[in-house]
């Protein structure tokens, strides 16, 4: 298994907050990390995919608004999350093949209340540290 990715309480809330808010959908959103690689902030986006319920697709606008802060606050993209409404915390076919970006992807099954971190696309499982 890979380094583990270090997740602090308040930014695992804030994912599980938007996850439930966002039920019967899937949500999306990104982590910005600081300058050693440490998840600072939360940035949740809007899922526009066609049936949310199913699958997620991040507001490309919003995705790019988001960058851009992470940029001005000197903070780079660190982890990507979703949730999967009635799980389970592991990544689908679909994400598999949407996968693209080089950080961990962040699974929140939210009935069954697990999250779990992969590299994607070659689904290699990232241990998560919360605290
Ligand atoms: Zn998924």
């Amino acid at each position: 298994m890979s380094r583990p990715l270090r997740l602090p309480r308040h930014l695992e809330q804030a994912i599980w907050d938007h996850a439930r808010r966002q039920l019967p959908s899937e949500c999306v959103g990104v982590l910005g990390a600081d300058g050693e690689g440490a998840l600072v902030a939360v940035y949740p986006l809007a899922n526009v995919a066609a049936r949310p319920e199913r699958c997620y697709v991040a507001d490309p606008a919003e995705l790019l608004r988001a960058l851009k802060a992470m940029r001005r606050a000197d903070l780079t993209l660190g982890a990507i999350y979703h949730s999967h409404p009635r799980g389970p915390a592991t990544p689908s076919a679909t994400d598999l093949s949407l996968a693209e970006y080089p950080v961990p992807y962040l699974i929140a099954d939210v009935e069954g209340h697990v999250l779990r971190a992969y590299l994607l696309p070659q689904n290699q499982e990232v241990p998560i540290e919360v605290g």
